[in-house]
């Protein structure tokens, strides 16, 4: 076999959640024997698993496996990245996009890790707001740039589903430190994150 990838799980873990899982479902009033839902609490208490993976890596390792030494000064931007999180007050998702910018100071990382990083602080339970400062965060103090920009559009489905159920919200949220700071860099990036070239 030339490739796989392999789907680990603790088996302490999953079993305590399942057991769980299965006492929420009869608490919700289903009959958690029933055919369609007898292997559903493991499901969901893999799916939790991955979708809260992110406690367990490291941003900050992970941007430095891939840290080069280059003389570049103009920003650098990766945007439209696709994000999938959960909210901290109802476990619900959110999902959207983030756009990403950093000017280097000597030093550029692989565009692909940038997306990871977005992964690695997604894949836990969240609020929008600080999902964004934490990779702004983590790219600053690993890369130490010259100017780092994060933006997340994002809706989410407590909003939508429940509460105040508005089903075309969608929320923006931004940080930007050093060069972007200034108006005139944070504008090019704007201008450029929200202009179409395709
Ligand atoms: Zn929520």
């Amino acid at each position: 076999m030339a490739y796989s990838k392999v789907e680990q799980y603790e088996d302490k873990i999953t079993s305590s959640l399942i057991e769980n899982y299965r006492e929420s479902l009869a608490l919700l009033g289903e009959k958690p024997d029933r055919e369609g839902l007898v292997k559903t609490p493991e499901r969901m208490a893999k799916a939790m698993q991955f979708l809260t993976q992110g406690y367990q890596i490291d941003a900050h390792a992970i941007l430095n496996s891939a840290k080069f030494h280059e003389d570049v000064s103009e920003m650098i931007i990766v945007k439209d990245i696709e994000l999938y999180s959960l909210c901290e007050h109802h476990m619900l998702p959110f999902f959207g996009k983030a756009h990403i910018a950093y000017i280097p100071n000597g030093y550029i990382t692989g565009l692909s890790k940038i997306a990871r990083v977005v992964d690695i602080f997604a894949r836990r339970l969240q609020v929008q707001e600080r999902l964004t400062t934490q990779i702004l965060d983590a790219i600053k103090e690993t890369l130490n740039p010259l100017g780092v920009a994060v933006v997340i559009e994002a809706s989410h489905l407590c909003m939508m589903m429940r509460g105040v159920q508005k089903q075309n919200s969608v929320t923006t949220t931004s940080a930007f430190w050093g060069e972007f700071e200034k108006n005139e860099t944070r504008s090019e990036f704007t201008k450029l994150i929200s202009s179409r070239l395709h």
